[in-house]
């Protein structure tokens, strides 16, 4: 079977608005953009403009500003914006909740990202895929056409993490996962708790943010790739395969500290001679097999870390990520079996534990098909790949199919003011977007999306 040509005719065929005798709907290019450079003045730095990018940390002015604007284009799309008691932004489509509730065709389609930054962020990381997805659902309005489903777009509250150290607070709130305790922490003076409530969220009521399981119809997220990939293989839509699975393990080396100059070379325990070769077994480990597995040491403590004394203690992390959890089990268990060979030859100990383990996201198969129909239905270009990032829609995978769409991050560069897709690759992405949603729309059930 010819699968371009199959997905070419199933994107044509399952598209609705042909039943409308209209055209292919798109997207507003130009609006999109002027919401984006809009929204970007929201945590600008003082005098700069768009390319000095933004900090619009959760929770605090700039993200109270670009809120509000946010739900005043909600509102300019028919959406009604409500907060719910974790602070995230939900928004029906106001003519959708008048329909009958029908089983399971009640389900909504969610559509979203967030719009808080890290500091000294980029104006595309969330960004986009929030206005892209308020975008999408006026473009529906505005034309007529009516989804069998109710549509309904989040704006996901602390998805960086960058006030209170936690990432996907808003999400892991929604699916149970943030905890009374988080609430507790205190930055600034201030308790995440209180910070919630600033921004319209009830943390007393925060068991009233959970939504269950299979209680979405789909969830889509138009996202940044904030890596190169597609850049450099001139592709302009990536169809993520699902958020990797993330291992973190603590290595621990103890060797024996001594004088630098009366130690001769042959008796020495020195553990940072023993890290270094197990950080280079690392990298070799990691890449001995193909695949797109990533292996990182980032952080390494010395000591007593000085000049004339040999290194006694050396500790560092290694952070592994992959789709495929049982593949970075395998990894890990060759790095402990490698860390015992190179101890054994040092004379150093070396202990390796592990200190989280963050099972990969998946998204659905059908998700993923509707994605490239839709890529292929515009003439567009598309490859799969995984995110090697966090997002939102992790957690959301909880709740129902999920799908991720990526478009180019130019020079690979995100978190950073520089960080930039072109309003070209932008206004690909929300068509991408506002095509999915109908081709997902025409899915009866939650299980043929799985
Ligand atoms: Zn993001």
């Amino acid at each position: 079977v010819d699968r371009r040509r199959f997905l070419t005719t199933l994107g044509a065929a399952a598209l609705p608005w042909r039943a409308h005798g209209g055209d292919l709907p798109h997207t507003d290019a130009a609006r999109l953009r002027s919401h984006l450079e809009r929204l970007s003045e929201f945590g600008r730095p003082p005098g700069g403009t768009f390319a000095d990018g933004v900090s619009r940390i959760a929770y605090t002015q700039a993200d109270i500003g670009g809120r509000a604007y946010v739900m005043s284009l909600m509102r300019d799309a028919g959406l009604a914006p409500r907060i719910d008691p974790a602070g995230n932004i939900f928004a029906r489509l106001q003519s959708s909740t008048n329909e009958p509730a029908r089983q399971p065709a009640n389900l909504p389609i969610l559509v979203g990202s967030h719009i808080d930054s890290v500091p000294n962020g980029g104006n595309f990381d969330g960004d986009l895929g929030s206005l892209a997805a308020i975008e999408a659902v006026r473009m529906l309005t505005s034309t007529g056409v009516r989804t069998r489903h109710p549509l309904e777009v989040v704006v996901w509250a602390e998805e960086e993490g960058a006030a209170y150290g936690r990432s996907l607070s808003g999400s892991r709130a929604v699916v149970g996962e943030l905890p009374s305790s988080e609430l507790e922490l205190v930055v600034d003076g201030v308790t995440k708790g209180d910070a919630i409530r600033r921004i319209g969220g009830d943390p007393s009521r925060l068991e009233a943010a959970r939504r269950q399981p299979a209680s979405l119809h789909t969830y889509l997220e138009l996202h940044i790739e904030q890596g190169g990939t597609l850049e450099k293989s001139g592709v302009p839509i990536g169809v993520v395969e699902g958020i990797v699975s993330i291992e973190r393990l603590d290595v621990t080396v103890r060797g024996f500290a001594n004088h630098a100059g009366t130690t001769p070379m042959g008796e020495r325990q020195d553990a940072l001679v023993a890290a270094a070769q197990l950080i280079l077994a690392i990298r070799e480990i990691v890449t001995r097999v193909p695949g797109r597995q990533v292996g990182t040491v980032g952080k390494l403590e010395v000591a007593p870390n000085a000049t004339n004394v040999i290194p006694g203690t050396v500790k560092h992390t290694i952070d592994l990520r992959d789709l495929d959890a049982s593949k970075l089990t395998r990894i890990a268990t060759d790095i402990r079996e490698r860390a015992a060979a190179i101890a054994a030859a040092t004379r150093t100990e070396i202990e390796v534990a592990r200190v989280t383990h963050h099972d990969p996201a998946l998204a659905a198969p059908g998700v993923q098909q509707a994605i490239a129909s839709s890529a292929e239905a515009l003439g567009l270009k598309w490859m799969r790949m995984p995110s090697g990032a966090g997002h939102d829609a992790q957690m959301a995978a909880r709740l129902g199919p999920m799908g991720m769409i990526f478009v180019p991050s130019v020079g690979g560069i995100s978190h950073s003011p520089r960080e930039l897709t072109t309003w070209e690759d932008c206004a690909r992405g929300a068509d991408v977007l506002l095509r999915t949603i109908l081709a997902v729309d025409q899915a009866d059930s939650v299980r043929s999306l799985l």
